[in-house]
């Protein structure tokens, strides 16, 4: 059996396992990213110890790695991530110089979209799109059976305009995923409610009791959703929008009020299947270990 590390490095954590051939997560380990990180030197340091910690026992063939931002996949550089404030970081490189075992790097969610289109829901879908809502919001577009990426910069659905105020990451105003992530949900019902430190699993828990406050800022986030939906509908036309990251646990909870609000906004469009991601919020740890095998596969 052979085994592969795979680490998915989002604005708020790193997630790693060590994944063996069949895709099973034999063990993992949830960090912080480290924050004030603009040469990624602290990112490498906590990579290479979850690398060492990960393998104890084991004999690892390589290591696969997704970062949130825009990604040059080609050459696996992170030419911009607003989330960890980083500029053209060589990841790859970077890594490679560091560790002992091949390396491939790769964007965030076109990585967890790809473990979605091969094995998930987004399996046997020519044109699909896959929509992870963590602290940022991004989208793998895949068109006539590929992933687009435009050399990384297409997908970026975080930063459509859907007309709210809140300040983004990326400088503007009004962006979706200042208006509807799993960050600017708990912030805006912090805001409104004054308190702090509440996830968004506890907010969804309070919009399933009926709470007026959490509902209000619920309901906003799923209209700017929606929104955005229907924006990427009427232009590429998918057949499914499948929804990841860590809002996606919340269920019919994100995908009944997105559905309806749909019903109403749409008129010649077809509507597509609204789903959960198979993997849920794991997609991007078993798109890490997919192109960590395909890498060694390609070697033989
Ligand atoms: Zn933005």
């Amino acid at each position: 059996m052979r085994y592969v590390v795979a680490i998915d490095i989002g604005g708020t954590d790193i997630k790693a396992a060590l994944v063996n051939e069949n895709l099973e997560i034999i063990s993992s380990s949830l960090r912080p990213t480290p924050k004030l990180d603009s040469a990624a030197v602290k990112t490498i340091a906590t990579i290479k110890e979850i690398v060492n910690e990960l393998s104890k026992g084991y004999t690892v063939s390589a290591l696969g790695v997704c970062v949130c931002g825009v990604f040059d996949d080609i050459n696996g550089i992170c030419i911009w991530s607003g989330n960890l404030d980083w500029k053209n970081v060589h990841l790859q490189e970077l890594l490679a110089q560091e560790l002992a075992i091949p390396v491939v790097a790769g964007h965030d969610i076109r990585t967890a979209g790809t473990a979605e289109m091969r094995n998930g829901a987004a399996a046997g879908y020519a044109n699909s799109i896959f929509i992870a809502i963590g602290t940022g919001i991004a989208a793998s577009l895949v068109i006539d059976g590929l992933i687009r990426s435009a050399d990384g910069y297409a997908g970026e659905i975080g930063h459509l305009d859907v007309g709210g105020d809140a300040q983004c990451v990326c400088g503007r105003k009004g962006c979706l995923e200042a208006e509807a992530s799993a960050l600017a949900i708990s912030t805006a019902y912090e805001k409104a409610a004054g308190k702090s430190g509440v996830s968004t699993e506890e907010i969804a828990k309070l919009v399933r009791d009926d709470d007026p406050i959490a509902s209000q800022v619920w309901n906003d986030a799923m209209l700017a959703l929606a929104r955005a939906c229907e924006t990427l509908i009427t232009t590429l036309s998918p057949e499914a929008i499948i929804f990841g990251g860590g809002l996606a646990k919340s269920r019919e909870l994100l995908i009944n009020p997105i559905s309806d609000a749909l019903d109403k906004r749409l008129t010649f469009q077809r509507k597509p299947e609204l789903k959960i991601a198979h993997y849920e919020s794991t997609a991007g740890t078993v798109g890490c270990a997919m192109a960590a095998f395909d890498l060694i596969n390609e070697a033989l």
